[in-house]
């Protein structure tokens, strides 16, 4: 079942972001006595962009271009260790409409916790292929200005993703960056050649 638009993967949302941008907030918790920020339960950790970009750019001094691939790796290691702690239907979903659900709900995570907004663009779970975008997305913002992109943790993260979901090796580039002078950051997954 091969979709592929040049816009979104989804209808209209009327009321939906207003819901879950509800439920979310709800979810948030906050506890200054012990120093807690739980988000769905799970411990998070409230910081700027500019910490990881920090990171980001330390290694670029450090190893040059090498740097990407531990960014995209450790995105990818993420979303591997993350992934069966957020939910246990993940591992038993069907590769169709209720893993676009399930993506929906990464997004609006993403979201909250001041990502951007992710899109599906494509989605081809049977060929491995899929694409999306992030709008307003902070990191690249936080980055500044680049010649290539630069957000290869959240590359790595959404190849992570797929792997996990359809059992698939596959590899994600990210084709346009907003640090580049894009628009908005354009992210393709292909099956490893
Ligand atoms: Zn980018």
């Amino acid at each position: 079942m091969a979709r592929t638009t040049s816009g979104a993967l989804e209808a209209p949302r009327d009321k939906t972001d207003e819901i879950i941008t509800d439920f979310l907030v709800g979810n948030l918790r906050l506890d200054v006595r012990k120093g807690h920020v739980e988000l769905m339960g799970h411990r998070i950790m409230l910081f700027r962009f500019e910490f990881l970009v920090a990171v980001q750019k330390q290694l670029e001094e450090m190893i040059g271009d090498s740097a990407s691939s531990v960014m995209y790796l450790a995105g990818e290691r993420a979303a591997k260790e993350v992934l069966p702690a957020m939910s246990d239907r993940i591992r038993e979903v069907l590769p169709g409409r209720e893993s676009l659900v399930i993506l929906r709900s990464m997004s609006d995570v993403w979201a909250m916790i001041g990502v951007g907004r992710a899109t599906m663009t494509e989605f081809d779970p049977e060929e491995g292929r899929f694409a999306f975008k992030i709008e307003h997305g902070a990191y690249p913002a936080a980055y500044g200005r680049s010649l290539k992109p630069v957000c290869h943790m959240w590359a790595g993260w959404a190849a992570g993703v797929a792997k996990t979901m359809f059992a698939r090796d596959v590899v994600c580039e990210e084709d346009g960056c907003v640090a580049a002078g894009e628009d908005v950051c354009t992210f393709t997954i292909r099956p490893r050649p």
